[in-house]
């Protein structure tokens, strides 16, 4: 099939106008101006007229079992005050309720141009009932042993069992302050050993860098409660922690790393190349400090972009997080922050020869947006604010 369109952006060159994507079964075959293109291969001609066709959008970090507690909590005094929120929010959520919340995510994500999502799964033995996701899917079963201890193995074996056709699972222990170096090691000795994705949430809040760096603060005093302190906390960060506890390597994807000190940095400067997601609308709803974006990036760390759930955030459009990164970081062009939720979220994804460009090669996964008239082309990518009008995923498009 040649599927021709006003303009294809590639984000592997310059966008072509009046280009043609050849599709045979689910890759990307050929790629170029229609002329050239119809010159070289038959086939049925489907026209996308005055549309854009780019590589659909990747969301490398999303818990869609919360999609049903969008606008339910209002910003908190503290994060510590927003974790007991939904703690009791999710007390009263039902097995039927998230499952809703799954299923009514994933069609939100793809309704908005998503076609890959990284889902962490605080509940992964529902993982069969959701039935096969609409879009590309990584299942990250969540991990936390701060109550009692949690079977790392076990819980990959069962998520597994659950035979996901094509679909890739991993691990996520929560973040350092819910789960252990003994769980933080398992899961980085299974992932050495078996190439399995882990995500995790590392440094996000002021809190967390006070429980981490002197014993005090909210959540300090919130964990406290529950277990033991590690001993190494009170003089230590949140990332210093987790490095010590475990040796990640270079296919983490790690959430946030809002707090991070001048040490922290010549670690980062010297440890594992791991993947680094940015939630910038979540990051303004819990008013972190400022992302150290430019830090990161001269570093060499790949940033890539997700939205979080939305117990702290409005929707699960790439589109929207796309113009939250370009409002917060002006510095930064159309195309970067573009790449941020393409190239480099299917890169974090360990597809980085399969996912993210207009390649062949590549896995066909596209979309299309109505788009006209003169001006940056991705500067209007970003600001397109409407369901996406079609969607390619595995070379098979997806009925509206
Ligand atoms: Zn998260």
């Amino acid at each position: 099939m040649i599927l021709r369109a006003r303009t294809i952006v590639t984000m592997d060159g310059p966008p072509i106008d009046d280009g043609a994507v050849v599709v045979a079964g689910n890759q990307i075959a050929d790629i170029g101006s229609f002329a050239e293109v119809h010159a070289h291969h038959g086939g049925e001609v489907f026209d996308l007229g005055e549309q854009v066709i780019l590589p659909g959008l990747v969301n490398a970090h999303c818990h869609l079992d919360y999609t049903c507690l969008r606008r339910q909590i209002p910003p908190q005094g503290s994060f510590t005050d927003w974790i007991r929120t939904i703690n009791a929010a999710k007390a009263s959520l039902s097995t039927a309720d998230y499952i809703e919340s799954i299923r009514n995510g994933f069609e939100e994500a793809q309704r908005f141009g998503t076609t890959s999502i990284g889902n962490i799964a605080s509940l992964p033995h529902l993982v069969s009932d959701i039935g096969v996701p609409p879009l590309r899917t990584w299942w990250f079963a969540e991990l936390i042993d701060l109550r009692k201890p949690i079977d790392a193995d076990r819980v990959l074996r069962d998520l597994r069992a659950h035979r996901l056709p094509s679909l890739d699972v991993g691990l996520s222990p929560h973040a350092p302050f819910t789960a252990s170096a003994e769980l933080y090691a398992r899961v980085a000795a299974i992932a050495r050993d078996q190439g399995v994705c882990v995500t995790t949430h590392v440094a996000e809040s002021t809190e967390e860098m006070q429980m981490f760096a002197s014993r005090s603060g909210a959540l300090s005093e919130f964990i406290s409660g529950i277990r033991p302190m590690d001993a190494a906390f009170g003089a230590v960060t949140p990332l210093a922690w987790m490095l010590n506890s475990c040796q990640p390597d270079e296919h983490w994807i790690v959430a946030h790393l809002n707090e991070l000190t001048g040490n922290d940095l010549e670690l980062l400067a010297v440890g594992p190349r791991f993947h680094v997601v940015h939630c910038p609308r979540s990051h303004a709803y819990f008013r972190h400090s400022r992302f150290q974006l430019e830090n990161l990036r001269a570093l060499g760390l790949n940033i890539c972009l997700g939205t979080d759930s939305l117990a702290s955030n409005t929707s699960l459009s790439m589109f929207d997080e796309m113009r939250a990164m370009q409002r917060s970081f002006a510095s930064l062009s159309p195309l970067e922050i573009l790449a941020m939720a393409t190239v480099n979220g299917a890169t974090a994804l360990n597809r980085p020869n399969a996912l993210g460009r207009v390649r062949a090669g590549f896995t066909a996964d596209l979309i299309a947006l109505p788009i006209s008239g003169a001006g940056d082309i991705f500067e209007k990518i970003i600001a397109f604010d409407q369901p996406v009008t079609w969607t390619m995923i595995d070379g098979t498009a997806i009925p509206r």
